[in-house]
């Protein structure tokens, strides 16, 4: 194991061990949403607050599931709040792309410690383990629009 590799498994488990943003929002008008990952077994609940200029003013996650899985939603979390609708759909779009097609972000810090998964590219059947977030945020993101709308 090289340097980063280890480097990048030590973050993804201090984000297993102490998730950023777990928890509940219970005020009114916060979004939740349900989602699991069917191969893995992991679940998450996303809890989400986007005001009127459409800013994600406050995420946060309950879940249960593989380290790689918990690991990913508290990174998401950490990544996407205080950030707008839109730059949350990009970080979406640049996770994707690293996970799927192993292709970094040009801009590191687009996807902050996230980018301690980026091995999993290779692990095709964890894949969705480390999209739980992501894919959660995507849907509840969609769930918003059409609140909205
Ligand atoms: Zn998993």
């Amino acid at each position: 194991m090289d340097n980063l590799e280890a480097l990048y498994k030590q973050i993804v488990m201090d984000h297993y061990k102490k998730p950023r943003n777990k928890g509940k929002l219970t005020d009114e008008g916060a979004l939740q949403l349900p989602y699991k990952n069917p191969t893995c077994g992991d679940v998450m609940v996303l809890y989400m607050n986007v005001d009127e200029n459409d800013r994600i003013t406050d995420i946060k996650f309950e879940g249960e599931g593989c380290s790689i899985s918990m690991a990913s939603c508290s990174m998401m979390t950490d990544v996407v709040k205080g950030k707008t609708v839109e730059e949350a759909k990009h970080a979406i779009h640049l996770f994707n792309d690293m996970i799927k097609k192993g292709e970094l972000p040009e801009d590191e810090d687009a996807l902050g410690d996230a980018l301690a998964l980026s091995g999993v590219h290779k692990l095709r059947a964890r894949h969705n383990c480390s999209l739980l977030g992501w894919n959660g945020l995507e849907k509840a993101l969609h769930q918003q629009e059409e609140h909205r709308h």
